[in-house]
């Protein structure tokens, strides 16, 4: 799945080699040959990851990532620092200004291709979840995910190691950020600890008792729980090989020794931040669809939900030979309540009719919230005789509590209930079904409201069958 490379260098031959090789693996490449065309570029044709030299004139590749990172169009692309220097110094300030990673020239293809293939391929990913959250967000649902700074600290992190010297720099260098540092010095403990506690981050040297970690490390992930988990290894210049391979299996990140903590700190922020916009990505896309079936004032489903699932319960009574009761309740004079205390007091009221509701059925019943100061229960399995006990049971729970305004005041409330039963007409659907509940309501409030209403339209429609 190759994707579109923007390579972004002052000097042509340079362009002209990395394009050579990025062609070579089937990548669109485009190039820039400043940061100022960069940013221009990189929003119009939004690559798919960004490889761009740190020495420029006038813009250096520093600033251009820090604007490519703060631009909302832009943020999300991955961005490869293509660098002379080894300087540590370099790439923390590369790290800071939200690079993803580093490559230092001369450019290795090896290497090249195991970062721009794994930040491609996380990219895709998160690609996915953003569409969604952005509809989510066009309708008004939620604000979009943001991560507040301060949340990339005071993370959990499980670190397996056998050197204690080495767990000690580490963790004097995390406590820096306020993250916590568990040790662990068996595979076994390691993984039993990942099962059954949470962590944000999760960093192993490359070996362990004499043998990599790479097929441990990728079932660790095997668990639900654990499946965004980055992990982080930690290993020597001469293990390159052993860590592109690792890259290729999904590990998110490595750092070579001798550890340098400013670098190690960096890394591990950029592992959190992914995480943590992962994590509200997913948060939101849960939010918005409950969002989507529930009614956000009483918690109750909304008639979407209610619709899907009366349909599905009228075609399994049908397989099964059972009935459905449906009762559409409504408030009684409700628009009085909001004229005499105000909206936010008939919100209350709903709200604990609401409750009131969910609390007076059974578990196999379900209340929703079809609109307005109107409710609907369905009962399955349950013939008139039932629901009109249950209708009853409602009303009378409705008349004799007294409702608390958010003044403390109490009010009297009540409720006028129709009710129709599946059972008066072979195949029934949905419509018809409501239509006689709802006509049966009407004949409760015509003949003076608090009362229960049986339907009888579909009797007179089975006659006239
Ligand atoms: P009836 O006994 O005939 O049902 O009279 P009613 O006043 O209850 O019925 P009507 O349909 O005339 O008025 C319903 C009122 O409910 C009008 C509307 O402003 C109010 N309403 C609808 N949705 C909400 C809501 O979410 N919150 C509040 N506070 N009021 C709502
Ligand atoms: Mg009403
Ligand atoms: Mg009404």
């Amino acid at each position: 799945m190759p994707g579109r490379v923007l390579i972004v260098d002052d000097i042509a031959p340079n362009i002209k080699l990395l394009e050579a090789k990025l062609s070579a693996e089937y990548y669109d490449v485009i190039a820039a040959t400043s940061g100022m065309e960069a940013l221009k570029i990189a929003q119009e044709q939004l690559p798919d990851i960004i490889l761009l030299d740190v020495m420029m004139p006038e813009m250096d590749g520093f600033e251009t990532c820090k604007r490519l990172k703060a631009h909302p169009a832009t943020q999300h692309i991955p961005v490869i620092m293509v660098t002379a220097l080894s300087d540590t110094r370099d790439k923390v300030r590369g790290l800071e200004a939200g690079a993803d990673e580093f490559i230092s020239k001369p450019i290795r293809d090896l290497p090249l291709f195991a970062r721009v293939r794994a930040l491609v391929r996380l990219k895709t990913l998160m690609d996915a979840w953003r569409v969604r959250e952005e509809t989510s967000a066009d309708l008004g649902l939620f604000e979009k995910a943001y991560i507040p700074e301060e949340t990339l600290k005071g993370a959990d992190i499980a670190f397996l190691t056998e050197e204690k010297i080495l767990f000690r720099h580490l963790q004097d260098a995390l406590e820096k950020d306020q993250h916590t540092v568990h040790a662990f010095d068996t595979l076994e403990s390691f993984r039993h600890a990942l099962q059954k506690n949470h962590y944000d981050i999760a960093v192993s040297t490359l070996y362990i008792g004499g043998k990599d970690v790479l097929m441990p490390c990728s079932q660790i992930r095997l668990k639900e729980k654990n499946r965004n988990i980055p992990i982080l290894l930690v290993a020597e210049e001469s293990d390159e090989p052993l860590l592109l391979k690792a890259l290729e299996i999904g590990i998110n990140d490595y750092i070579m020794r001798p550890i340098d903590s400013f670098e190690l700190l960096a890394r591990v922020r950029t592992q959190i931040r992914r995480l943590r916009y992962q994590q509200s990505l997913k948060e939101n896309l849960e939010k918005s669809i409950s969002l989507a079936l529930t009614d956000e004032l009483t918690k109750l489903y909304n008639r979407r939900y209610f619709n899907a699932h009366l349909d599905g319960l009228l075609q399994q009574s049908e397989e099964q030979h059972k009935s459905v009761v449906v009762l559409v309740i409504d408030i009684d004079k409700f628009k009085n309540i909001n004229d005499t205390y105000g909206h936010d007091e008939g919100d209350k009221v709903l709200v604990d009719v609401a409750e009131c509701l969910t609390k007076s059925i059974r578990d196999c019943d379900l209340v929703a919230r079809l609109g307005g100061e109107e409710f609907v229960v369905v009962m399955p399995d349950a013939r008139t005789g039932v629901g009109l006990q249950v209708a009853e049971r409602l009303r009378n729970a409705m008349e004799s509590r007294p409702f608390t305004l958010l003044s403390g005041q109490q009010i009297p409330v009540t409720v006028s209930i129709g009710l129709a039963c599946s059972k008066e007409i072979k195949g029934i659907d949905r419509v018809t079904l409501l239509k006689a509940a709802d006509e049966a309501l009407y004949k409760a409030k015509r003949s003076g409201r608090n009362r229960v209403v049986v339907g009888n339209i579909m009797r007179k429609q089975v006659a006239a069958i």
